[in-house]
């Protein structure tokens, strides 16, 4: 962990204009056009951002078309790719501070966490993959005559990858560092309001050699460049994080194109569930609270349901309460913070909203439910707790994305799984027990792709990440991330 001054000396740091990374260079927006990226720490300007048309979207597809065509990179030795990635990881990890400030300016996360989660992720991912290039392969199948047939495992063409403000570094190389290993092009459009780290992962990803054209960048507004992106016939898949309106939305413009292949890692409610015989109340309290609080809530897998055994319910609301009052919420760069920024103005207003909803629906509001630190000019919000949230209370049915916790008690693990289970997602989840019979049967019983057992939050490149139900398909991370950037091709040989 870097010490206090080293993350002042960056804080103020100039942020130069910033352009889009098309075919290896750094080009204006075709129309001039220009955004503010506005600091939630403050609310100041950080810089300006090149804001894309629809054609310079295109002109992206075009260039990660003309890289993938002529084998610059997807017909290179797999070996060679690895070192090139390789490169990039340790360009990455090198730059680990660097890269986090510039996140946190740009997206609020406290820094304790945007180091581990942003760069530090980023940098595993991309070498995890790397490590994947050369090992990747295809098969001889056992034919039953003993015919040769092969399956070849080919790298698909171009990818679309349309990214969320929250995590952009990690959320990114989970897209970008298994379609580039498996030799596939890259178009990545970042999130409009926090873009900054991204450019810079691509001035990154260049020095380490990947060449132009394999990875563009491309900034600009979700209905404009996502929307290109979505019905251009030129990409072959898209690999997509953020809110289910938007996922809906793709799938339509692959509909109405291409069918292009669309992977969706969507949003979710996710139930942390605790039941009297817990083996530690109070890690299980504490867990409660850092799933829910940390980064302000805007965590895809974030636990904003509480689900208490009525036995304990009081005594474990009160100390979760009690947790979430003695939280620092502050400045994010300031090593001292537990909680740092919402990430907008927007999300800030629609997180009060839904803590009204639900007091209106008979919620009660235990601590929170307000903006503090208002005189900063940034965005922040007391950690709050809602009790008494009845099942068919928006509050506990739609995702907020905020620092707001939704308990509900329940009699039984009958009700308990019938609770977890009342939404439309299936992102995450916990239960917290001591009897492993139910341990099994709760998490088997509960919709979810990661689920828990006695912890929260356990994240690594090595295991998958995927939604059930509304919160997505297909796989980020692990090995099995490579289904999405790769086609299986039989051919098979009379010999
Ligand atoms: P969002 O859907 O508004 O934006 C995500 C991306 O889509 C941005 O780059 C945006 O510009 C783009 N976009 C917006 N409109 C578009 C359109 N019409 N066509 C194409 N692209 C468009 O989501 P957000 O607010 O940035 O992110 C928050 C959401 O992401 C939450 O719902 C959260 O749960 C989800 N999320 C999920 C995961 C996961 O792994 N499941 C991880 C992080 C965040």
């Amino acid at each position: 962990m870097p010490a206090q001054p080293e993350i002042d000396a960056l804080r103020d740091a100039a942020i130069p204009d910033r352009a889009l990374f098309i075919g290896g260079r750094w080009v204006q927006a075709s129309d001039g056009g220009r955004r503010d990226a506005v600091s939630p720490i403050d609310g100041a300007t950080l810089t300006t951002l090149a804001e894309a048309t629809a054609a310079d979207a295109g002109a992206a597809v075009r260039a990660a078309r003309a890289a993938f065509e002529d084998g610059r990179w997807s017909r290179m030795a797999p070996m060679a790719r690895k070192t090139v990635l390789h490169r990039f990881a340790d360009l990455v990890q090198s730059h680990a501070l660097e890269l986090a400030v510039l996140g946190v300016r740009d997206n609020g996360t406290e820094i304790g966490m945007a180091l581990k989660a942003e760069p530090g992720s980023a940098a595993a991912t991309i070498r995890f993959y790397a490590e994947c290039a050369d090992k990747i392969g295809g098969e001889i199948a056992p034919t039953p005559d003993g015919t040769l047939a092969l399956v070849h495992r080919e790298a698909i063409g171009v990818v679309g990858a349309i990214v969320p403000w929250n995590f952009p570094l990690m959320i990114g190389a989970w897209k970008i560092a298994p379609a580039l290993a498996a030799g596939n092009s890259v178009v990545l459009k970042p999130a409009e309001s926090a873009a900054l780290s991204l450019l810079r992962l691509a001035e990154l990803a260049q020095e380490a050699g990947i060449p132009d054209g394999v990875l563009n960048v491309v900034t600009g507004a979700g209905p404009v460049v996502g929307e290109a992106m979505g019905l251009h016939p030129d990409i072959d898949v898209l690999a997509f994080t953020g809110s289910g309106a938007t996922g809906r939305r793709l799938l339509e413009y692959s509909a109405r194109s291409n069918m292009k292949r669309c992977y969706l890692e969507l949003g979710g409610k996710s139930p942390n569930i605790v039941f009297a015989n817990a083996p530690d109340l109070e890690e299980a309290a504490q867990a409660a609270a850092n799933g829910i609080f940390r980064n302000s809530g805007q965590v895809c897998i974030a636990g904003s349901r509480l689900l208490v055994e009525n036995s304990i319910h009081d005594e474990f609301v009160r100390r979760v309460v009690e947790i979430a009052e003695g939280l620092t919420v502050g400045d994010p760069l300031s090593l001292d913070t537990d909680i740092g920024a919402v990430h907008s103005q927007a999300q800030l207003s629609g997180n009060l909203a839904a803590v009204d909803k639900a007091r209106n629906e008979g919620g009660t509001v235990l601590t929170g439910g307000k903006r503090i630190r208002e005189d900063s000019g940034g965005y922040y919000m007391a950690p709050t707790v809602v009790d008494r949230v009845a099942p068919t209370a928006a509050l506990a049915r739609n995702e907020v994305f905020g620092p707001v916790l939704a308990v509900t008690g329940f009699a039984d693990a009958d009700e308990a799984i019938a609770l977890a289970n009342g939404t439309d997602y299936g992102l995450s989840g916990a239960v917290w027990t001591a009897d492993l019979s139910a341990a099994h049967r709760v998490t088997r019983a509960v919709k979810g792709g990661l689920l828990h057992v006695n912890t929260y939050g356990g994240s690594d490149i090595t295991v998958p990440m995927a939604g059930m139900k509304q919160s997505g398909n297909g796989v980020d991370k692990s090995m099995h991330a490579f289904e999405k950037y790769t086609d299986l091709k039989t051919v098979w040989m009379k010999l």
